[in-house]
This record gives structure tokens, sequence and C-alpha cells, in this order.
């Protein structure tokens, strides 16, 4: 793979620093990128309120481009950039510490998703207030006995007249707290074959009979919730694609999900700052040098990867066993790369950002990324069951 820009990319990669000099408003860029991809990176890691007072004009301005959806196509709203042009903006926005909206799941999962499959005036009515910060998304999908088997869920939608009832449960609902809406996966056939009796909702989270109840979890933050539904009214409007028909919608969202591109670049630079760390502060440990050597290079290979995955998408084709491969081995490295820290802080890295010595250890953020690293290898699908996809589509192994 020839990794040089070609003279139009370097003009864009150019385009894009010009922008990020002129426009990255002071003290908004976060030092270093290095973080876990799911969970509540995006949310909790990112200081206080003026942080959020100054993020709202950068997302306006990221949103004047169309590069707060740089993967939407323009007739949507988005920049309908090339794959290659979006890791270009990726690793720039990278580099610089420049935030991407915490709107995650409202710009990455739910516009894809109806832009591929929903009504016109589903996406009339909710990709704007998306790209415009104006609304949140959650992920109904999780429940208590339906996880890595999703196809398992038990939440049913009946239908009444105009509308469906709802009833059921869902858990590990990221930003239900906050979301005004969510996409909801329910049984509406519970006769049918498990994945053949599944719907797909857009739920307007202020309906009556909803009840959020936060889950705190380790690194003591509310990121998600419980969420119950008792007779909640959905209109059948909101029903995305056909009746029974969900399964296949859900999956194309994991899809989603499950493509970032460019998590090397942050680990690298995560990397580059522990190395700056241990020559400025470090005993010479030859173990410790070692280690980091370690994390170097595999940040390197993990860096292949995503260019591997994103030699397929611009080859045209949809990656499959590439973009597991690229998260397991992420979502992993994100782990010992949080460990590394906390090893190469000692007793400094259990310091928080609000301390006042946090300068003298990375500001004072390892604790809490070493915390939500965990969550790295569970969110968007757990390790085992991405090694099972390895097996089956890679190798070709038998499923049992
Ligand atoms: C930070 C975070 C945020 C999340 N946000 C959301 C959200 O917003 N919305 C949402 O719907 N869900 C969310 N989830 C839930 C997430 O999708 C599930 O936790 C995940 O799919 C695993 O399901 P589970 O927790 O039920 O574990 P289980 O599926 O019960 O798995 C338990 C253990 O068994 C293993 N296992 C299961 N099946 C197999 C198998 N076939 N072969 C080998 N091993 C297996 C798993 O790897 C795991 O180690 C979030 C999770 C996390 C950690």
């Amino acid at each position: 793979m020839d990794f040089a820009d070609s003279p139009e990319e370097a003009a864009f990669r150019e385009e894009v620093r010009k922008f990020l000099r002129d426009e990255l408003p002071e003290g908004l860029a976060r030092k270093g990128g290095g973080g876990a991809m799911f969970g509540g990176g995006g949310r909790s890691r990112g200081g206080g309120g003026d942080y959020f007072q100054k993020l709202g004009p950068w997302l306006n301005k990221l949103n004047e481009r169309g590069w707060i959806a740089p993967a939407w196509p323009q007739e949507h709203g988005g920049a309908g950039l090339s794959v290659i042009e979006q890791f270009i903006l990726s690793q720039e926005m990278a580099t610089t510490g420049a935030p991407k909206s915490p709107n995650v799941i409202g710009l990455g999962w739910v516009g894809p998703t109806l832009i591929l499959y929903g009504t016109e005036e589903q996406k009339e009515k909710h990709l704007r207030p998306i790209l415009d910060s104006k609304a949140w998304w959650c992920q109904g999908f999780s429940e208590p006995e339906a996880g890595s088997d999703l196809a398992s869920i038990q939440t049913r939608a009946v239908r009444d007249g105009d509308d469906y009832i709802i009833n059921g449960q869902k858990i590990w609902t990221s930003g239900a707290q906050i979301a005004q809406w969510m996409i909801l996966l329910t049984r509406t056939d519970p006769d049918a074959p498990k994945h053949k009796g599944i719907s797909y909702f857009l739920l307007d989270m202020k309906t009556p009979g909803i009840e959020v109840r936060p889950l705190i979890n380790m690194a003591g933050s509310p990121d998600f919730n419980e969420v119950f539904f008792d007779n909640v009214r959905i209109p059948k409007e909101n029903l995305v694609g056909e009746e029974n028909r969900g399964w296949y919608i859900g999956t194309a969202t994991l899809d989603f999900e499950r493509s970032g591109i460019a998590t090397g670049v942050s680990h690298s630079l995560t990397v580059q700052e522990l190395v700056k760390f241990q020559k400025e502060h470090g005993n010479g440990d030859a173990m410790m040098r070692y280690e980091l050597a370690d994390r170097a290079i595999e940040s390197e290979v993990e860096l292949m990867l995503n260019h591997q995955v994103i030699g397929v998408q611009a080859r045209g084709m949809v990656p499959s066993n590439e973009a597991t491969v690229a998260k397991l081995y992420s979502s992993e490295l994100d782990q010992r790369i949080a460990g590394t820290g906390m090893t190469l802080m000692g007793l400094f890295s259990q310091l928080g950002s609000d301390s006042k010595y946090a300068e003298t250890a990375m500001g004072g953020r390892f604790a809490s990324t070493y915390m939500y690293a965990t969550t790295s290898t569970i969110g968007g699908g757990t390790s085992e069951v991405q090694r099972n996809i390895i097996a089956q589509r890679g190798l070709g192994l038998p499923r049992n």
C-alpha cells in the first residue's frame, strides 16, 4: 500500500490543517488522544463546564463545512467525503486534539441508518437536528438477557390502532439520561424465529411510561442507564423499515458502530506522551523502556490495521473480518496502554484532573482512562464475540 498522499489528498490535508489553525478555539484542544472507543469517552473525559461552552461554537463551525458528519452525503447535510478524506480529517483532528462531536450515536449510527432505511419524513424530521447538535440519541438494544446474543431481546411491541405499545426493559443504555430520542429494538412477533420477529423504532424519550434509572460506573459517572417501558405508545410512523425486519436494520447500525477509523492515531499520540513523561520523570528502568517500545510498535500495527479497513472501503467493499480484527486489536491495546500509563506514573497515576498536582501526571487523566478502558473490550461486542467472528468469517472454521 502506498501511504503517501496523492496531490489531491495533500491539498485536502492542508485545507484541514489551515481550518484547525484558524478556527479551533484556544484551550479546546485535548492533550493526547488515546481513549476507550466506547462508553463515556466523549462525555466524561472532556473537561468541565467551560469546555462545553466552547464546544458548541466549535461544533457549529464543523457543521458549516459538513465536517461534523464527514461521511454523510452532501444532500443530507454531510460532507460526502471519500473514505481516505475522512481518515485524513480524523487524523488531523486527533493530532491537534480537536474534539469531535460527542453526539456519537446520532451522527455515527442513527443518521447513517436513517439515510439508508428511513422514510423521507423520518429523514426530514431527524437528520437536521442531529447535525445541529439539537437532538441527542441513545441506543436501546441490550437487555438483561440479551447482549452478545442480541436477537434474544424480549421487550415487546404490540400493534394497537395507529400505535405500537411497548413493554419491557433495556440496560446499559449510554446517554439515555440526556437523550431526546432512542433507537429501539423490540420483539413484534414472539412466534417467529428470533431474528425474524424484531422491529426497529424511533422513540421520543418524552413519551409517558418511560423510566430512566442511571447506573453509576466504576469511574463514578452515570454514563449508562436502565430504561423501563410501561405501556409506552409509539406512533406507527416511527417504525423504521418493515415490521419484523428490524434485525437487519439493527445489524446495519451495529456495523456503523464498529467501523470507527483512525483509533491508531490517538493511541500513538498517547504513547508519545508516555515516552516524553518517561524521559522527563522516569528512572531509566529498562523494563519500562521495553514496555513503552512494545506499546509504540503496537500502535503502529493498529495504524496498519486501520489502513487495511480503509483500503477495503476505498475499493468500494464492506470491511467485515478486517473491521473485526481492527476492533479487537484496538480495544485490547486500549487496555494495555492504560495499564502502561498507570505503571509508569506509579502513585501519581491516581491523581484526578481536578488535582492541583495533575500537571505532574499528564493532566491527571490516567485514572479515568484506566477505568474506562475496561469497557473497550465489552461495548460494541466483546472480544470473545469478535474472536468467534474472525474464526468463522476470516478463518472459515466451523461454528461448534
Ligand atoms: C461502556 C458500555 C456502553 C454500552 N452502551 C450501550 C448502549 O448505549 N446501548 C446498548 O444497547 N448496549 C450498550 N452496551 C451493552 C453492550 O452492547 C453489551 O454489554 C455487550 O454486547 C455484551 O453483552 P452483555 O453485557 O449482555 O454480556 P454477555 O453477552 O452476557 O456476555 C458475558 C460474557 O460471555 C461471553 N460470551 C457471550 N457469548 C459468547 C459466545 N457465543 N462465545 C464466547 N463467549 C461468549 C462474553 O464475551 C462475555 O465475556 C454498552 C456496554 C458498555 C460496556
